[in-house]
């Protein structure tokens, strides 16, 4: 029997664990263990259940142009719980020059794609406007070569684009910087629509009227709502995937302190001074972890992890009383550009952007701190961030009303960041890893941030172990999978 160890349960090593229970179930000789280091799985996937409020730590919805997930929730039979956001009051705003200004439809990911109102919008000047529209004239950008996606954006669109909208979205989304993000590692669709299209407006135009017309994928998959969510919380995803992994050994407080190669086996010692052998190991942890547990035996890999940088990130949860709030909170929440020098970035109106968050007589907000450009506010002391995100929501919203309950939960270099060449990195750190057989590198540093991308680079490392091992099952095998 064949030895798997998965070392880190967040939800990259757990779908990883989830695919080989798939072929364990289907006859296959393979045995798996998840080490996880704290007391609980799902690393950032963290529901707080209470009171009738579902909280968020960490994420609280995927996008639905991913399928990972969604796919993975047929299998666990959990999909009739995805649930797409709130049809009443679909927008978003950008708070701007001390206004709530909504971000105009058919902004396809910060590109005009609909005429009037783009034309109407007050989110951009005329000369603002007038800058964007040249994205029909200009030429191509002749290369491959990555480069940052403010400089994307500011030659393609302007600076206005960039300041009142792209910045803003990368901060509240990617808790990111632009000036230093990778556009190919971030938005290769942008690169790609300018090398087919030469205009980015053109491009975008194209792909929705070839989405438009498309027929539904084979697996009759198609997205009802931009983001989706699981009924009961993200965690809901975690606890089945576990429930159904019944020969799977999943042990939490098992804090992995080394790694090394003896013969053809992998020896994992634990804090607790137990050690562990296994015929192929995943290694799903942040990369400044796993540059850790390589350093030794494999410096090369281990510096190039160290190249992956992580900032620091708050999400502060404050729930209401309905009756004494005033504002309608008519909209999904607003994102806040760097030049407005405020101390959050975003806030979401949680209990109008997703069903069920709520009970019906309360209202949840979500503001959020800190990231790429502003990381030192996330490292302050909890209480210090809950009062300066009251006073901004107070001057922002006019929010006076004293909440129920004001969490903090911080993230110290938790969001990791994709910088101009991480692809050429991560395919130096792949090609290293060559050396190594029987050992995987899975999760967010490297190929997709988002938990659809996670999930699909765990089920892909998964797959690669057995195949090296040798053991996919019959069923697998012979096509019936
Ligand atoms: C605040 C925040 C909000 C986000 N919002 C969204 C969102 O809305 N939508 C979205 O799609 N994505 C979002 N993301 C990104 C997404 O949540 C993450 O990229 C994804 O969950 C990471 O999964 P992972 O398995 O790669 O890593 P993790 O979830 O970080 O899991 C790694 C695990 O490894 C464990 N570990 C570390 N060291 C060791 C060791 N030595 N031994 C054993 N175990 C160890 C950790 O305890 C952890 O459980 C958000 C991220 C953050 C931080």
């Amino acid at each position: 029997m064949k030895k798997v160890i998965v070392i880190g349960g967040g939800i990259a090593g757990l779908a990883a664990a989830y695919r080989l229970q798939e072929e364990i179930n289907r006859g296959a000789q393979v045995s798996c263990t998840v080490l996880e280091g704290s007391d609980r799985l799902g690393g950032k996937i963290h529901t707080i259940r209470r009171d009738g409020f579902i909280l968020e730590r960490g994420p609280d919805s995927f996008i639905s142009q991913k399928p990972a997930v969604v796919e993975l929730c047929k299998k666990l039979g959990i999909d009739d719980h995805l649930m797409g956001t709130k049809t009443d009051h679909p927008q978003t705003f950008v708070y701007l020059n001390r206004k709530m200004v909504t971000i105009p439809d058919g902004l396809s990911l910060m590109v005009p794609t609909k005429f009037m109102p783009f034309v109407t919008t007050r989110l951009f000047s005329w000369p603002g406007k007038i800058r964007m529209g040249l994205d029909l004239f200009l030429p191509r950008r002749r290369g491959n070569s990555d480069e940052s996606l403010a400089s994307f954006v500011r030659r393609r669109l302007g600076t206005e684009a960039l300041e009142h909208m792209a910045q803003p979205l990368m901060s509240g989304i990617y808790a990111s910087d632009p000036e230093e993000m990778s556009l190919n590692a971030s938005f290769p669709m942008f690169a790609q629509v300018e090398k087919k299209y030469r205009s980015l407006v053109l491009g975008m135009l194209a792909q929705k009227r070839k989405r438009a017309t498309a027929p539904p994928t084979p697996k009759g998959y198609k997205p009802f709502s931009f983001f989706l969510t699981m009924k009961n919380g993200l965690s809901e995803i975690v606890e089945t995937l576990v429930e159904q992994s019944p020969d799977i050994q999943f042990r939490t407080q098992a804090p992995v302190e080394s790694l090394r190669r003896k013969g053809n086996n992998w020896h994992i010692g634990l804090k607790s001074g137990e050690t562990l052998e296994a015929d192929a190991v995943i290694l799903s942890t942040p990369a400044n972890r796993t540059a850790r547990l390589m350093e030794d035996w494999a410096p090369g890999i281990s510096a190039r992890l160290d190249q992956i940088p992580y900032v620091s990130t708050a999400a502060v949860v404050l729930g209401f009383d309905r009756n004494h709030f005033a504002h309608p909170l008519r909209g999904f929440g607003f994102v806040v550009p760097h030049i407005e020098k405020r101390k959050i970035t975003a806030c979401t109106w949680v209990s109008s952007k997703f069903p069920g968050r709520a009970p019906d007589d309360r209202v949840l907000l979500r503001a959020f701190v800190g990231g790429a450009v502003n990381e030192h506010l996330a490292e302050q002391d909890s209480e210090t961030i809950k009062q300066q995100v009251r006073d901004e929501l107070q001057d922002i919203m006019g929010i006076r009303e004293e909440p129920l309950f004001c969490e903090v939960f911080q993230y110290r270099k938790g969001n990791v960041q994709y910088r101009v060449h991480h692809p050429q990195l991560v395919s130096e750190i792949e090609k290293e890893l060559e050396d190594f057989k029987g050992l995987y590198l899975a999760g967010s540093a490297y190929k997709g941030i988002g938990i659809p991308d996670c999930v699909k680079n765990g089920t892909e490392n998964a797959d690669a172990a057995l195949k090296f091992l040798g053991v996919k099952s019959e069923l697998s095998q012979s096509g019936t999978a």
